[in-house]
């Protein structure tokens, strides 16, 4: 689609300017135009003009001691300087040159008004004019002064709107875009049963899943005008200019309907008023006007409004109530299917080899959103380039996953022999422990070579399908997993490193999540110790329980992942020859994939 955006400086400032010129012109220009209507003439000529009988009428100006006569016409007047001339008089009377003390007029007043008032007037309302209409092109609708104006950029048809079958999976939720989409086409149907569509449609989802894609889709698909807006650009330095916009995108949808408005991050306007004295007005005012404007327009106007946020619960309940935005629909990480498609349309895009096995990518992908996939996809083109190849591989596009999941390969040897030794016992410890319990993903891939987000080396497991419930001891053995790594290290070295931060950390959260908000505790039962604050956003946790709990809560974690650490120690013990040989293996190649990792162990 093609975006059409309002201009930025305001009309006033453009009146300023050419008021400013003008008044240039009149002060400096003016007066000299003046003064160069006026000839100046020596004395012989003036009296030699006289006795010719070529003047007409004399103004003898004592105090600025000079002499201003016209021709026989009147059309151009004359100066001379005056000398102590005692014929003059006589000389003027003798030729029926009327002459008087009192001043001519310099030109014909008529020239004179057209050039100083007139002229000015038509210029600058000329210009102001022709601005004024060039703003109303620009800005597709009419606009008076831009104070307070909003700057939502309005999308208009074009062959290239994205259209539904743009975005990859999110089937439900297209499904449920795909009715506004029929109303948008054929309101009538609707009107005639007597049913009103949702005046206002809130998508809810973890940022990059395709929420502005779907909301574009629909105006596309509908064919009508696209207002789109961001909620932090309501929110101004003044108290009242947000709510001055709100009302303007609203009078403009209006005047376009049937369209859609899309609010992008609406919680940036929307958040709960918390009623607290000094909070920001200039928010709550917007907020307001926008639930003002909600209430403002009939059902079945043709204005459907479109809403994105990631933290649908900050919301104000005035905002998600009936009659406003009354339907949600969920906009979640695409699922094993989803991620392929997703993939696969964006293949669409670049040329890639005919084998590359996109579900087994899909799967490798796991927990990534759409833009994420977009960008692996990319990742992989570039990646060929750089290469020589004329299209992606199937090694492209693993090898981006990597990238975007964990960073660039460090090309120079960062680790010392010692290092790169433990590091790679560190990495088998996981995917033997991994391996060695029942549940567990299968490993895919073990890697030593570093990357640039830090991470020295890792072990990647991929799960064959969609896994939407984890039972408590898979859980658990993931714990284990993760504290494989630390336990090979003192099993092999008898020392720990700082290696482990990264696992000791998720272990914790895992063992936390556990008992706080699974309920897998013998203890607290089914008891909510924990509440989500942030389930789109990484899913922060805030505590909901008194001190001692809390004691105790830190008590359990500690001795559940204890008891994971140790479990994880005593598999190793077990497999301690094959952990030798595979890691030395692994110190050699520092790569190898999970099938030739479970060759060995089964060995
Ligand atoms: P959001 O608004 O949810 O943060 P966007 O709609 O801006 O995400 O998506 C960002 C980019 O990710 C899109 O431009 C597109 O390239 C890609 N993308 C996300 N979801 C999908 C999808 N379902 N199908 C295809 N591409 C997608």
């Amino acid at each position: 689609m093609n975006e059409v955006k309002t201009p930025k400086k305001p009309l006033l400032y453009y009146y300023v300017i050419v008021l400013l010129v003008l008044l240039l012109f009149n002060f400096l220009a003016m007066p000299w135009i003046a003064q160069n209507q006026i000839v100046d003439v020596d004395y012989n000529t003036f009296i030699e003009m006289t006795e010719n009988g070529e003047i007409s009428r004399a103004e003898l100006q004592d105090a600025t001691n000079r002499i201003l006569f016209t021709d026989t016409n009147e059309k151009i007047v004359y100066k001379t300087a005056m000398v102590d001339d005692p014929d003059l008089i006589s000389r003027l009377n003798d030729n029926g040159v009327s002459f008087r003390g009192e001043e001519i007029e310099q030109s014909s007043g008529f020239l004179s008004a057209l050039l100083s008032w007139v002229l000015p007037m038509v210029i600058f309302i000329g210009i102001g004019q022709y601005m004024s209409r060039r703003f109303m092109q620009r800005a597709g609708g009419p606009n008076s002064m831009m104070f307070g104006k909003n700057s939502a950029k309005v999308y208009v048809k074009s062959s290239d709107g994205i259209k539904f079958s743009d975005v990859a999976g999110e089937d439900e939720a297209k499904d449920n875009l795909r009715e506004i989409v029929d109303y948008l086409h054929d309101p009538q149907k609707y009107r005639e049963i007597g049913a009103s569509m949702p005046k206002g449609i809130l998508l809810v989802g973890p940022p990059g899943t395709g929420k502005t894609m779907l909301a574009k889709a629909v105006a596309g698909e509908a064919n009508v005008p696209f207002f789109s807006m961001s909620g932090s650009e309501f929110v101004e330095m003044f108290v009242g200019m947000g709510a001055a916009k709100v009302r303007d995108l609203f009078k403009q949808a209006k005047e376009k309907a049937p369209c859609i408005v899309f609010i992008d991050e609406i919680d940036a306007i929307g958040k709960k008023r918390d009623g607290q004295l000094g909070g920001n007005d200039e928010r709550e005012q917007t907020l307001n006007q926008l639930l003002t404007e909600m209430d403002g327009f009939e059902d079945n106007t043709g204005v459907i409004i479109l809403a994105a946020t990631n933290r649908p619960e900050s919301l104000d309940p005035a905002l998600t109530r009936p009659g406003r935005f009354d339907r949600r629909v969920p906009v979640e990480l695409p699922d094993l299917k989803g991620r392929e498609e997703i993939l696969r349309v964006h293949a669409k895009k670049i040329k890639v080899a005919d084998d590359v096995d996109f579900n087994r990518i899909a799967r490798m992908a796991s927990g990534a959103s759409g833009a994420e996939l977009a960008n692996i996809v990319n990742e992989a083109a570039l990646r060929a380039v750089r290469g020589g190849r004329r299209f992606a591989t199937q090694a492209d596009l693993e090898e981006s996953i990597e990238v975007v999941i964990a960073g660039y390969q460090k090309k120079n040897a960062i680790l010392t022999d010692a290092e790169k030794r433990i590091v790679a016992y560190h990495e088998v410890g996981h995917a033997i422990v991994a391996a060695r319990q029942s549940g567990s993903a299968p490993v895919q891939k073990i890697t030593i070579v570093p990357r640039t987000s830090g991470a020295l080396g890792y072990t990647m497991q991929v799960e064959e399908g969609n896994h939407y419930l984890m039972s408590r001891e898979e859980l658990e053995n993931k714990i284990a997993t993760y504290t494989g790594g630390r336990a090979a290290e003192e099993l092999v070295f008898g020392s720990v490193t700082t290696g482990a931060s990264n696992d000791i950390e998720q272990a914790t959260k895992l063992a936390r999540a556990m008992i706080t908000r699974y309920g897998m505790s013998d203890d607290f039962d089914m008891v909510a110790l924990e509440t989500v604050t942030n389930q789109y956003l990484g899913g922060d946790a805030s505590l909901a329980c008194s001190a001692k709990t809390q004691a105790d809560v830190d008590a359990k974690v500690v001795e559940l992942v204890k008891r994971q650490h140790r479990k994880a120690l005593d598999i190793l013990e077990a497999n301690r020859a094959k952990l030798d040989e595979i890691a030395s293996w692994l110190y050699e190649k520092e790569t190898i994939t999970g099938d030739e990792f479970m060759a060995i162990l089964n060995k």
